[in-house]
């Protein structure tokens, strides 16, 4: 017998309660019956993101969102400015591209994070920048970025700040009408705790006037025409019905765990694992670790696609490779949205479980151990 997790970046583990809601008949998303489900899942999306601003939803997977933020927050011959520090990063800078928009890019060595003086001297020199582009948890490399910090310096300007929330939000701290965040994209297979398919954008005051004023070519992804339909709890085109009752059922948990809770215990289950996979001797890759996903160095003389193979096949446990110019080189553990301790604790030992079989030195127990003194400190 096989017992299967997630334990990757998305899609994360989904709660029985949400599955069961979403297994539910059909309903007609043109009624007041639906209408009211999505007038309840948009204020428990306002919580999430920590705004009264309106937050959009389309049926997408997350890059949807991206696209519909350049698609509607840029005019034709504007600039924008891009932190390209991993595989997200570098996608927004591809978006611009497939738009005609010029894009000035701070390239980050893969691991680190942009430093917010490093925003502020690109749009300092370069001028004519309209928005900057970010990511909140670059994936690719478990990187966090003081999202805070850097609207600080866009707030002030006639600049929008844009931020790739896909995997963060729900996972790290993230205020967005506090700290001044013109849009931050989301998607439903993250810390949501939802399956794919469902993409979010919240906008700013000025941001929803910069779409008002768009001249790029969308159709699906029109914010103006989203926002409208959202004055009628509706969304112009067929919204994916089940996965938004689904919604409605994991907004509910977020809300009756408390939004600060559900941010200390993902910063729980981060240190654990970093204490554990310390302990077992292994190399953590990022510099600015984040608490959605750890990535740590595969130790040589084992295969990551092996470890993952093992892990899978045996043990059912579930964990990602790198990306791109870190494929073979990192494995990343996510403790993301649905996970508690015991989850935690399966997968650092499902790991040491696996790194012994192909040969890998280390003490048995270190990384439960290491974990077990994190949770019991009540650190993170
Ligand atoms: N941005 C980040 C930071 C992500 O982690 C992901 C998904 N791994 C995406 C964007 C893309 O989202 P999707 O695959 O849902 O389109």
């Amino acid at each position: 017998m096989r017992k299967d997790y997630l334990f990757t970046p998305g899609p994360t583990m989904v709660p029985p309660e949400v599955l069961l809601a979403m297994a539910q008949p059909v309903i007609h998303h043109r009624t007041a019956q639906f209408s009211a489900v999505f007038e309840e899942v948009n204020e428990g999306l306002k919580y999430l993101f920590q705004t009264t601003q309106p937050v959009l939803t389309f049926a997408a997977s997350g890059t949807g969102a991206m696209e519909a933020a350049v698609a509607n927050l840029l005019r034709s011959g504007e600039k924008a400015l891009v932190v390209r520090g991993g595989k997200f990063g570098e996608r927004w800078a591809e978006i611009c591209q497939r738009y005609g928009i010029e894009t000035v890019n701070i390239d980050i060595e893969w691991g680190r994070a942009v430093s917010p003086g490093e925003i502020e001297e690109a749009l300092a020199r370069e001028k004519g920048i309209k928005v900057v582009f970010t990511t909140h948890c670059e994936t690719s490399t478990a990187v966090r970025t003081d999202i805070e910090a850097i609207a600080r310096i866009t707030r002030e300007r006639d600049v929008l700040l844009v931020v790739d929330a896909v995997s963060a939000l729900g996972a790290e701290e993230l205020r967005f009408d506090a700290w001044g965040i013109d849009a931050v994209v989301s998607g439903a297979q993250k810390g949501i705790m939802l399956p794919p398919g469902l993409a979010f954008i919240a906008l700013s005051e000025r941001a929803q006037l910069k779409a008002q004023q768009g001249d790029l070519p969308n159709y699906y992804f029109s914010i103006p025409k989203a926002l409208k339909s959202l004055e009628k709890q509706q969304t112009p085109y067929t919204p994916a019905v089940s996965l938004i009752i689904g919604l409605r059922v994991a907004l509910g948990m977020i809300r009756d765990e408390g939004l600060e809770n559900v941010w200390k215990r993902h910063a729980l289950l981060a240190e654990a694992t970093r204490a554990g996979l310390e302990a077992l001797g292994l190399k953590l890759f990022s510099k600015a670790p984040s608490n959605v996903v750890t990535a740590f160095e595969v130790p040589e003389g084992i295969e990551a696609g092996r470890l993952r193979a093992v892990m899978r096949e045996r043990y059912g446990a579930n964990i990602a490779g790198g990306q791109a110019q870190l494929k073979d080189k990192i494995c990343r553990i996510a403790h993301l949205g649905y996970m508690t301790e015991s989850d935690t604790l399966l997968v650092l030992n499902t790991l040491e479980l696996a790194l012994r079989e192909l040969g890998y030195a280390c003490e048995r127990g270190a990384a439960s151990a290491a974990a077990v003194r994190v949770f019991e400190s009540g650190k993170g």
